[in-house]
């Protein structure tokens, strides 16, 4: 706006009488025009908000504003307006012309707030002096520090600024954690006890009374129906403010006192023609900090969202809106902190909550399309004759689920398009199987591949199993790499690559990797840290991904091969979760597992039961069964840990189970002391394995059928679910035993859960409803937008989002049509370029 020439910025605020205006015999203030103005935007500026049509209003009302518009540049906006003849405007013309008074009204009314302004009350005729923040508040933005609002000290600001809100647009979205219900209107004779109730009553009298030695207000309001005692304890001022006979309107719960009804410290305003703030609605209930009082932020926050809710861009495409049913953005806004209802907060939360959403997936759906268009990837065009023969070699049938992503992958890998995708399943759910069919179907096709386990140990068992899959064989022990002759017309070579290996074999490896001998390499991310060089590089698989960050997959991603990327994970993540936080992947899900398998038997066991759940373990083992058992979780320190892992195995060892043979495995012992444990257990050596909660992935020994897990309300249910799928590998009925001696209220509700629900993801959806997402992954996601009105748990409007990001995508995947402007502005905003996120 161009008011700011030096010769329209006078300095001389003269006095703003006419604020209350006559309209019909009517008294009208700014504060009901406004209200039209809303009313006007809620009926979707159908020119219907009063009898007769806008203008004729109008008209006659301008007339007597413009002569009290003192300042040059609001007259000239308000002639501006005035002149134009609303019922002829077009609908978007409307609604820019209603914003634009209502902008107008705004100042006015600071204005007038300024010229009555506590010091100057009484110092009659009021003559403003010469204001800055009136001038400051002409040339503010919403991304205008908040000290540009009136009434904003640098004090206070300071304040907001540790509640995350510097600019006034931080301010608007600076949301109530909730809301009070003092919407519920009754009259003095219907009150009941224990309810938040509103009345709207007469001052009859009101005195600073001493209350438990405190100087108290008390005060007796009436309506027609009867009197009722309202108290403020430790509160003496407020007497002065309940002159007699003021309306005021109460808000709170009512108790007993001496058997009669009274209103403790209840919120309460006087009833004036404004809207209500504190009372009688529903009440927005902000963060604070110290030095904050809720009056006081509630009344800068009604006085901020009025004033510029207005100004905020919305930046969703009108038909998008239309579609979702999603309403207006500045409506949304007022709606989030002074909702008229339940339903229209709902609907602004959710409007909210669809912008968070979908400027996260287009965020994300931006950075796919980037790394998939920066460079080409590499087709695999080998495919149905020796996958042919690879799955009729396998000792079992795949099941449908399996199948199904396979053909998902193989989709994928003959694009020349890099593959990137997430394959969640169970475990035991068979992931294994379906990543060696697509690394063979890349040696097919002359590309190497690349299988990573987040430990040595699962990366030798996968080297075996892969001997196993391929060609029937187990690995000769200490063999780094095996030729699998009968599936190419050339020998296949798989191999293994860890750090535990010695020098000279590994270098001889890596020249091997390097000539492009070795088809596929099975190891710890090693494989692609440690300067191993492929000739050829066409598929990378991660295992158990949430052992690897972001960083890992784009180092892998920028070592300059652009492989496919296929990452699993058995950690089930909620669809919803998966779609926003992966949503740079695609999605396969194996949700079946192989047939026979027997849900694991879980049951929470207290502590009166300790001794007979050794003895169920002792029959398990006597009847030819193996047994884990999960020492507690040690936050402090891993050392504590692995002592107290040490003294469990000491006692059980002598005080429990003295005949039977027990191992150790705790995260302080080194790498051969851990592998020589878990051979011994794989072998059948040891019956018992004791364990400290480390020691929690993928380890597959299909003969043990119990465990047991200490303190297991320690664990979240993700993690529960983890151990207990470390059981039930086999054709035996398994066990969980889950010790917990005094469990929390919400442990209780965990355990519960997980005695009764089997599948990982609807148990991970639980959790998260129990935990929400920050705690679900231990740890807050850094580098994700702020999320504060979309719940992960709301699957509806996640997929609604992402499917509308999509749709923008193919339409306008650069967002420059003139209608998507706004919305590119807004994503700018939101992710700055460069900013680290997934
Ligand atoms: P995960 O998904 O946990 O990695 P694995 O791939 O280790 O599961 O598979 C677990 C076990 O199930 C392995 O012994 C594997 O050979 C076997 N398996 C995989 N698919 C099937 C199937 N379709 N039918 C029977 N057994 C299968
Ligand atoms: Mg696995």
């Amino acid at each position: 706006m161009s008011f700011t020439t030096p010769h329209t910025r006078i300095e001389f605020f003269p006095p703003l009488a006419i604020l209350v205006m006559t309209y019909g015999g009517r008294v009208l203030s700014l504060d009901s025009l406004r209200k039209i103005l809303k009313l006007e935007h809620k009926k979707g500026y159908a020119d219907s908000a009063v009898i007769g049509g806008l203008d004729r209003f109008l008209h006659n009302w301008s007339g007597q504003v413009i002569e009290s518009i003192s300042t040059p540049h609001l007259l000239a906006r308000f002639r501006r307006l005035a002149n134009s003849s609303y019922g002829s405007l077009t609908k978007e013309q409307r609604k820019q012309w209603v914003r634009d008074v209502l902008a107008v009204l705004a100042e006015l009314e600071l204005m007038e707030q300024e010229s009555v302004s506590p010091s100057k009350v009484g110092s009659a005729p009021v003559v403003s002096t010469p204001s800055s923040t009136a001038r400051r508040q002409g040339m503010a933005s919403l991304d205008s520090p908040i000290t540009a609002i009136r009434g904003i000290s640098s004090n206070r600001a300071a304040k907001f600024d540790r509640l995350g809100a510097k600019t006034i647009r931080d301010l608007l979205y600076f949301f109530p954690h909730r809301h009070l219900d003092y919407g519920r209107r009754k009259s003095i004779s219907q009150l009941t006890e224990g309810e938040e109730q509103t009345i709207i009553a007469h001052v009859w009298q009101a005195q600073e009374i001493m209350l438990g030695g405190r100087r108290s207000t008390e005060a007796i309001v009436g309506d027609e129906t009867g009197n009722v005692r309202v108290v403020w304890f430790n509160n003496p001022y407020l007497a002065k403010k309940l002159p007699t006979n003021a309306r005021v309107v109460v808000s709170g719960r009512v108790g007993l006192f001496g058997g009669r009804h009274v209103f403790e410290s209840p919120e309460w305003e006087l009833a004036e023609d404004k809207e209500l703030v504190h009372t009688g609605r529903l009440v927005p209930v902000y963060p604070l900090t110290r030095g904050l009082r809720p009056r006081q932020v509630r009344q800068l926050m009604k006085r901020v969202v009025d004033q510029w809710a207005w100004q905020l861009d919305d930046f969703l495409p009108p038909e998008l809106k239309k579609r979702c049913h999603l309403p207006d953005l500045p409506q949304a806004i007022v709606q989030a902190h002074y909702p008229e209802n339940e339903a229209s907060k709902a609907k602004a939360r959710d409007r909210l909550a669809f912008d968070e959403l979908i400027l996260l997936q287009l965020g994300v759906l931006s950075r796919k399309r980037d790394w998939q268009e920066s460079q080409p990837g590499n087709p695999f065009s080998a495919g149905i004759p020796v996958l042919d023969t690879f799955l009729k070699s396998l000792p079992f049938e795949l099941t449908a689920a399996q199948w199904r992503v396979l053909q998902e992958l193989l989709a994928d890998l003959q694009k020349s398009r890099p593959m990137s995708r997430l394959l969640q399943g169970e475990v035991g759910s068979g992931k294994t199987v379906v990543a060696a069919a697509a690394l063979l179907v890349g040696a097919a096709s002359g590309y190497q591949g690349a299988f990573m386990a987040p430990t040595e140990i699962l990366a030798e068992q996968h080297f075996a199993s892969f001997c196993q899959l391929l060609s029937r064989v187990t690995p000769p022990e200490h063999e780094e790499s095996y030729l699998h002759t009968y599936l190419l017309s050339r020998p296949l070579t798989v191999a293994l690559l860890i750090g535990d290996i010695n020098q000279i074999k590994k270098q001889g490896l890596q020249q091997r990797i390097s000539a492009g001998e070795i088809d596929i390499v099975i190891g710890t991310h090693a494989i692609i840290q440690k300067g191993v060089e492929f000739r050829r590089l066409g598929l990378a698989v991660v295992d158990e991904q949430h052992r690897f960050g972001v960083t890992q997959r784009s180092a892998l991603r920028q070592k300059g091969f652009n492989p496919h990327v296929l990452v699993m994970t058995a950690t089930p993540i909620p669809r919803t979760l998966a779609l926003t936080l992966y949503g740079d992947l695609d999605l396969s899900v194996i949700d079946q597992l192989p047939p026979g398998r027997e849900v694991v038997k879980t049951k929470w066991v207290k502590a009166a039961q300790r001794e007979s759940a050794y003895a169920f373990i002792r029959r398990q083992v006597v009847s030819g069964h193996q047994a884990f058992i999960i020492c507690p979780f040690v936050e402090e320190s891993e050392v504590i840990e692995a002592k107290a892992a040490v003294a469990e195995y000491e006692r059980l060892s002598r005080k429990v189970f003295p005949d039977l043979h027990l191992g150790l495995l705790h995260g302080r012992m080194s790498a051969v002391e851990k592998d020589r444990v878990m051979r011994r257990f794989r072998a059948g050596e040891l019956d018992i394995l004791v364990s400290t909660p480390v020691i929690e992935v993928g380890i597959d020994v299909p003969n043990a059928t119990v465990m047991l897990v200490e303190s297991a309300d320690r664990f979240g249910l993700s993690q529960l679910h983890q151990f207990r799928g470390r059981v039930g590998r086999g054709q035996e009925q398994s066990y969980c035993l889950l010790l917990a001696e005094n469990p929390s209220e919400v442990a209780r509700q965990r355990l519960h859960l997980i005695e009764k629900i089997g599948d990982g993801f609807q148990l991970a959806e639980e959790d998260l409803k129990l935990r929400g997402p920050g705690e679900f992954f231990g740890t807050r996601q850094s580098g994700l937008p702020d999320l504060r009105m979309a719940k992960l748990s709301d699957v509806a409007l996640l997929e609604l989002a992402r499917a509308e990001a999509i749709r923008l995508f193919e339409k306008d995947p650069a967002l420059d049509k003139l209608e998507h402007r706004l919305l590119a502005k807004e994503l700018a905003r939101v992710w700055p370029e460069g900013g680290e996120w997934s």
